[in-house]
């Protein structure tokens, strides 16, 4: 039996108040959230372009947010001068002040406050934004929320994580990966709005070859910006037929719980972690690094090249460092495999 997936973002019982559709992935899924908004809160966008705009758009996004925004500013035609960056706290959330700081200057020199983005699971530390406050500052200056939680929007589906995701429910939008942390095949990503008729008009065009089903909560083609499409839903499909709703939750948790686990092991090992989350994304840094003997990325060499462990770095702001990086993300991942990887560390870093 496939049990259904409810969470707050959903009313099953009124499908058509959301738009809901696989994207190649979260990039587009992004992308599809500026263009939605530009539909909705500029509309004269849809027959001039940004040249119809009074007031040029903005987005607003955390410096530990995704890079694909970057591209996707380029491409919606707003340029990089439209992603404002905010500055991050030492827990690599966006700093709520510096925002609104920065969207009253704005405002005072005539821009659009477009779209604020929150990211629910930052890539490098898997940090939340403090999501219900990034609400309320969009609507003070009128703009469309956004989550960007590609992969941690799967913490959802477990009743002990999905309290660390509160707020994600009040979004305009919301991007969530099933190729990410839902672990099905590359190409599942997945874009949920809340203002389905903006979506329609971002996308939505009259072909004349296809017929169609003529409405975008049937037919993904007027709600996405992909024209031919694979089926990108059917993975997910079987995963979730074969595990179900509590089958995710269970290895959701586990994974959780091995990172806890590996959090008190590297600590009992002489390792700092650096980063504060729920979820299983631990970062940790380790004095021989911190006083500059040897850096991050030679002891992942050092690590690949045993051919026992992989281990990751990720570059985190304030302060500006390279860490250690460790995810875990595969059912397959055992204690054992944390006692391995905390060994192979040691040895590496007594080289
Ligand atoms: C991976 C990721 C993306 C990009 O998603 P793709 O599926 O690679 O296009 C965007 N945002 C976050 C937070 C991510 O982790």
């Amino acid at each position: 039996m496939v049990s259904p997936i409810t969470w707050p973002y959903f009313n099953t019982s009124d499908p058509e108040s959301m738009s809901a559709c696989f994207t190649t992935g979260g990039a587009e899924a992004n992308l599809s959230a500026v263009l939605a908004a530009l539909a909705r809160s500029a509309p004269r966008w849809l027959e001039q372009g940004l040249r119809g705009l009074d007031r040029p758009p903005m987005v607003y996004l955390s410096e530990a947010g995704h890079d694909s925004f970057f591209k996707l500013v380029r491409i919606a035609g707003m340029g990089r001068s439209a992603l404002r960056t905010i500055p991050i706290d030492a827990d690599q959330r966006m700093r709520v002040d510096r925002l609104v700081e920065r969207m009253r200057r704005d405002r005072e020199r005539e821009r659009l406050p477009l779209v604020v983005v929150g990211t629910a699971g930052t890539t490098a530390a898997g940090t939340i934004d403090p999501l219900p406050e990034l609400r309320a500052v969009a609507d003070e200056f009128g703009a469309w929320f956004h989550v960007d939680a590609a992969w941690g929007g799967t913490a959802l589906l477990s009743r002990r994580l999905a309290p660390a995701l509160a707020g994600i429910e009040t979004a305009d939008s919301v991007t969530w990966d099933a190729h990410k942390w839902l672990a099905v095949p590359l190409g599942a990503g997945m874009f949920f709005c809340r203002h389905p008729e903006a979506v329609a008009r971002a996308f939505s065009v009259r072909a004349g070859l296809a017929p169609g089903l003529g409405n975008a909560a049937d037919d993904p083609f007027l709600a996405t910006f992909q024209w031919s499409r694979r089926f990108a839903g059917l993975p997910l499909f079987l995963a979730l037929a074969a595990l179900g709703r509590e089958g995710y939750e269970e290895l959701i948790d586990r994974q959780a719980q091995l990172a806890d686990r590996l959090r008190d092991a590297l600590e009992a090992a002489g390792f700092e972690v650096v980063n504060r989350t729920p979820l299983p994304t631990v970062c940790f840094t380790h004095p021989r690094i911190e006083e500059g003997r040897v850096t991050a990325s030679a002891v992942a060499k050092a690590v690949a090249g045993t051919g026992e462990a992989f281990i990751a770095t990720a570059r985190l702001r304030e302060p500006e460092r390279e860490v250690l990086r460790a995810g875990i993300a595969s059912r397959r991942t055992e204690e054992g495999d944390l006692d391995v990887l905390v060994r192979v560390l040691l040895e590496a870093l007594a080289d």
